[in-house]
């Protein structure tokens, strides 16, 4: 088994990295940052969507374990000084493989240039800081609301604790075979009236959300946001690709959440 370590330079993960690197080469496992089949990432949540995107040509092919160098993170199941622990079960064991949604999104430019794919780990939005952004929504190809006000978000079972949470959308069990679309700010009279609450589509429903043609909206992926040249569409659906996590202990997502969340509970790091 090949691994590749992918950590973000903050002085702790620096430290916890070369530990890593030393005990990994001391149980003769090959590390390769080029070809890996794990990839354990050693930072934050953040950290693990930059390997998500740095290694997204090969996601099928790999699963990821995540060190978190704070507090316990959603993608992170170890912590910084637990590195030797962890290390001892990859040489030891086999782990449980999960696999959980992605987003893809596909980008149909109003000018006719080609259309750009892209896959998201949390979510991807579409924004507008200017003015207030309209926008038609389509789920699986009939209209369904005039949309106007900051934006749109539309995440993954994974990433319904990030920023879905924080514009009220639900959270999720990534389990589920699903997308959420969340909406940010909405204005709600006479002439645009949305939902004005999250939803969660079915596996084979997909989104389609065609803003009024400007320039100077946002689209995010994750942890990225672009500056776009006038769109057409933006085309959300599951991707075919799925990201896999390699599991050496139990991890419990409502305990993760309660932890992260709410924090009333004393945990162990079993969660
Ligand atoms: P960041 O601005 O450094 O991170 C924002 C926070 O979101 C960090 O605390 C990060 O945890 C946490 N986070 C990331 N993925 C998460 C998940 N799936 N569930 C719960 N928390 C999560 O940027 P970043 O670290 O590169 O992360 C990018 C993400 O930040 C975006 O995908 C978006 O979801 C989120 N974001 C949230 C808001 C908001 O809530 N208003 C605004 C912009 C972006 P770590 O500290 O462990 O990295
Ligand atoms: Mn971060």
């Amino acid at each position: 088994m090949k691994i590749a370590i992918y950590h973000n330079n903050n002085e702790q993960t620096l430290a916890v990295t070369k530990q890593l690197t030393t005990l990994l080469k001391q149980h003769h496992l090959v590390i390769d940052n080029d070809h890996p089949d794990l990839v354990i990432t050693v930072g934050g949540d953040g950290t693990l969507l930059g390997a998500f995107h740095h290694y997204e040509h090969c996601v099928d092919q790999i699963s990821f374990v995540g060190i978190h160098t704070g507090h316990l993170g959603f993608y992170t199941d170890w912590r910084g000084y637990e590195v030797a622990t962890l290390v001892d079960k990859i040489a030891t064991m086999q782990p449980q493989l999960v696999a959980y949604p992605l987003l893809k999104g596909v980008i149909t430019y109003a000018d006719g240039s080609p259309n750009d794919e892209f896959l998201a780990l949390n979510e991807s939005s579409l924004k507008r800081l200017s003015e207030t952004l309209r926008i038609d929504v389509y789920i699986s190809g009939e209209f369904f609301e005039s949309f106007r006000g900051d934006g749109l978000c539309v995440s993954t079972p994974t990433g319904s604790t990030a920023y879905n949470k924080s514009v009220g959308g639900a959270v999720l069990h990534p389990k589920l075979e699903t997308l959420q679309m969340a909406e940010v700010a909405s204005i709600n009279n006479l002439v645009y009236r949305t939902l004005s609450a999250p939803i969660v589509i079915a596996p084979d429903d997909w989104i389609d959300l065609r803003p009024e043609v400007a320039d100077d909206y946002v689209i995010t992926v994750d942890e990225f946001a672009n500056n776009n040249r006038p769109l057409q569409q933006i085309h959300y659906e599951i991707a075919k690709e799925r990201i896999h996590f390699a599991r050496y202990r139990t991890h419990r997502f409502w305990d993760r959440v309660e932890g992260a969340f709410i924090g009333s509970k004393e945990h162990n790091n079993e969660i």
